[in-house]
């Protein structure tokens, strides 16, 4: 997972890209980067860490120029590593270009053997890199022609905005899978994953760009076209369940509604006697609140969460399974004690987490905790640009709901069913719901065999 953000024609490019970015955080803290435009050239500056620490005044004013795009990185493919920070920036025979990239390629491998056989040499493991490489070696004119030329070969999920000297273009996969909407500020057309983005910046939110649709942004202002073949939709229901932040509207939705819905349905369908609902902060939240609402039981906060948990947490490597997650989560014994409790996650994926926290809530004095979540079981690995773990990691693969109720020591555990999170979203759109049952809309010839980068832990 990661985000994207671009703008095109303001004086202060690089610092609103730098809001922008700020914004998008939660879709990647592993690395940021940025590269803008002066009409001449580009300028780049990438970086290990948060948008914050690696973005300060002195940084940013060396990012000249009236365009920019940038780049927040959570790795699926290459490792975390600084030769694969994001946007790739390249001189090449026609001038400069840049391109961030949200998403996964699937025929990666496949396209990267090709490349190397024809003399191209590769600097970072990145799917993304790929692309600058097919766009280098067409033999077309236009910036966008080359684009489009290289993104029809490349096969998966992507939203990638490009930048050179003169132009930006955005473009998402003909699936959808992940979402890129269109904003103006100032006079000024943005592009972002997520419209929190434009809150921030106090941008206009215009639309999404298509499924299969390309614009084009410059002098003249925004051309949109739609070259590729028609193919089903597929937009990431996952990126409503746990990516998006609940105040994006994305595929056309605001995301706090949608996952209050998601709270809403499993009440109805598994509803339980119980004293409060609480949620497991921050994910769940707006499900907690939907099954507390469509219950009539009161909501509370059981579990406060440490907000200050990320990446830059120093792990004393040794004793770390001994603090598991109470680095960011405590139970609230003043609420818990001697009291039936409805716990609402967003989703399970190996189960460490949720098992910790019934502990916890138990050692609080919590008489009975019933989980619920509010997605199906995730059985598939993804291959469109989110972080799952192996297919046996995923406890829900290996094990039936009750193996797991007995292995995470609750009282009841429920899941949605994949039909009731359909209803829950909406079901005028298709969406791409193939961790939970495996139904892979794009094949893919290059299958990870390695295991992808561990998650965050919760
Ligand atoms: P686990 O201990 O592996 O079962 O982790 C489950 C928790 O991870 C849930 O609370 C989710 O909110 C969170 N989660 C789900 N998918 C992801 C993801 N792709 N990256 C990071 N965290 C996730």
């Amino acid at each position: 997972m990661c985000g994207i953000f671009g703008i095109f024609g303001h004086q202060e490019a690089a610092n609103i890209t730098y809001l922008g970015l700020y914004a998008l955080q939660h879709r990647g803290q592993e690395s940021a980067g940025i590269v803008s435009s002066d009409g001449k050239m580009l300028h780049l500056h990438k970086s290990m860490g948060a948008v914050a620490d690696i973005f300060k005044k002195d940084v940013i004013k060396t990012l000249k120029g009236t365009s920019a795009i940038g780049h927040v990185r959570y790795s699926t493919t290459g490792g975390s590593l600084l030769k694969n920070v994001q946007p790739v920036m390249v001189n090449y025979a026609k001038g400069m270009i840049a391109v961030a990239h949200n998403g996964n390629l699937v025929n990666s491998t496949e396209l990267r053997t090709v490349l190397e056989n024809k003399g191209s040499i590769f600097q970072s493991d990145m799917d993304t890199e790929i692309i600058v490489h097919l766009i280098a070696r067409s033999k077309l004119s236009s910036f966008q022609d080359r684009i489009v030329e290289a993104m029809e070969q490349v096969s998966g999920a992507y939203s990638v905005v490009f930048l050179n000297e003169a132009r930006m273009l955005g473009i998402r996969d003909p699936y959808g899978f992940r979402p890129l909407s269109i904003g103006k500020f100032q006079g000024s057309y943005v592009l972002a994953s997520e419209t929190c983005s434009f809150d921030l910046i106090g941008a206009e939110y215009v639309r999404e760009v298509e499924p299969g649709e390309v614009v084009l942004i410059d002098k003249n202002g925004l051309k949109s076209f739609k070259p590729f073949n028609e193919v089903p939709l597929a937009p990431c229901i996952f990126e409503f369940i746990y990516f998006s932040r609940p105040d994006s509207i994305i595929f056309g939705r605001n995301v706090y509604s949608v996952r209050k819905r998601l709270g809403a349905e499993l009440a109805k369908i598994y509803p339980v006697e119980a004293d409060m609902v609480i949620p497991v902060p921050d994910s769940g939240v707006p499900a907690a609140i939907g099954y507390s609402e469509e219950s009539g039981i009161p909501f509370e906060m059981g579990l406060i969460r440490n907000h200050y948990v990320g990446r830059t947490f120093i792990e004393p490597r040794q004793s770390i399974r001994h603090f598991g997650v109470k680095i960011k989560l405590n139970a609230l014994r003043e609420v818990l004690d001697g009291k039936k409790v409805v716990v609402v996650d967003d989703s399970i994926v190996r189960g460490t987490t949720s098992r910790k926290i019934v502990k916890m809530l138990k050692k609080a004095g919590a008489s009975e905790v019933h989980v619920r979540i509010s997605s199906p079981p995730t059985r598939f690995p993804c291959f469109y640009g989110i972080d799952t773990p192996t297919r046996n990691e995923l406890i829900a693969s290996t094990h039936s709901i009750e193996e797991i109720n007995k292995y995470l020591t609750s009282d009841s555990l429920a899941y949605l069913s994949v039909a009731s999170l359909v209803k829950a979203v909406g079901r005028e759109k298709s969406y791409c719901k193939a961790c939970f049952d495996g139904k892979y809309v794009v094949g893919f010839s290059d299958m990870p065999d390695e295991p992808q980068m561990a998650l965050f832990g919760n």
